[in-house]
């Protein structure tokens, strides 16, 4: 089933996943239990990560397929067009058209460290990656970024791209991961404002080690709230109280963005099932009553 479907009868959870960084069985077989325990949290769908060098299409395909053909559960194939060529993306689409793999988050891709030229030379931005394969059949999404995404000159700049992702096939959106509900806010208030019209569906992420602070800064620019760090502070040197301020700021950002009428939440839990069941396990009558068909 097409997401932007699903969008219209009731509000989604989902959860990000990546493919296994070695394609042999052991590890291919590690992520399908991951997905296996998932999968028991009933979410209406679950994404799959491409590698911003191109390199795992092949395990990208198999998770996705793992999901919409073993679990029965709608799959988002990421696709990024950065370091593909029309080849590669006829090559992918074709093989997700055989795994009846429905839904694509169509990307640029994260700049290599190591950026040449020759990346993003066949499609530039994520819109080029859309109006290519736009006419295919897929429900396209994109990304977004409450913080404005980190190379655009101002938060507008990269909002006229965000409308033009619409233009060119996006039917949702997806943002990046953010700590202050406020920054998600705004981007919606300006997003509507510019005419555009999609479901722009929360990311959150637990910040679980003081390290995954750095990590989180460097790789999306995302703030920490001032009342957050003053926590933080205070936490950090107790592993055990850190995780558990982590999720209970993340079950905090769920709470206030269902209030506020978030049209989904998409979790980052990157292949961590103690992520899911640390969060959901403690609204589990918000992921009841809140999630229900309209
Ligand atoms: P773009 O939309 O191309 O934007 C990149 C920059 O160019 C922005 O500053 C934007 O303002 C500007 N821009 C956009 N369109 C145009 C245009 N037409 N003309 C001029 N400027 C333009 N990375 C991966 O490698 N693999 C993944 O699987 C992956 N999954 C992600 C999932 C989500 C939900 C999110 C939020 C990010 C994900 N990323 C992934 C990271 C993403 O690839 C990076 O954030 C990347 O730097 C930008 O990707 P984009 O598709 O938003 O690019």
């Amino acid at each position: 089933m097409k997401i932007d479907e699903i969008l219209k009868n009731k509000r989604t959870l989902s959860f990000e996943t990546f493919p296994p960084k070695y394609g042999d069985t052991e590890s291919l077989d590690k992520t399908y239990n991951v997905l296996d325990e998932l999968s028991k949290f009933e979410p209406d769908f679950i994404s799959v990560t491409y590698g911003a060098g191109g390199t795992n299409s092949k395990d990208n395909i198999e998770i996705a397929s793992y999901i919409k053909n073993k679990l029965h559960i709608e799959s988002l194939a990421h696709l990024t067009g950065g370091p593909s060529t029309y080849e590669d993306i006829d090559r992918v689409i074709g093989e997700l058209k055989k795994n009846n793999i429905e839904n694509i988050l169509a990307l640029r891709g994260d700049k290599p460290i190591y950026y040449t030229e020759e990346y993003c030379k066949t499609f530039k931005h994520a819109t080029d990656l859309m109006e290519y394969i736009n006419k295919e059949g897929f429900t396209l999404s994109g990304a977004c970024y409450p913080e404005g995404h980190i190379e655009a000159k101002s938060l507008y700049d990269d909002l006229v791209y965000m409308k033009k992702k619409e233009e060119c096939g996006a039917k949702f959106f997806i943002t990046q991961v953010f700590y202050d509900n406020n920054y998600y806010y705004r981007l919606v208030n300006e997003a509507r404002k510019i005419g555009i019209k999609s479901p722009i569906i929360p990311g959150v992420m637990p910040l679980t080690s003081p390290k995954s602070i750095s990590k989180i800064k460097s790789m999306c620019g995302s703030t920490i709230p001032l009342d957050y760090l003053n926590m933080i502070e205070v936490y950090q040197d107790n592993p055990r109280a850190f995780r558990e301020l982590g999720y209970n700021y993340t079950v905090y950002q769920i709470m206030d963005l269902i209030a506020k009428g978030a049209p989904g939440i998409h979790l980052y839990v990157m292949n961590n099932v103690n992520t899911a069941k640390e969060i959901l396990e403690r609204i589990p009558n918000v992921i009841k009553e809140f999630f229900k068909n309209k």
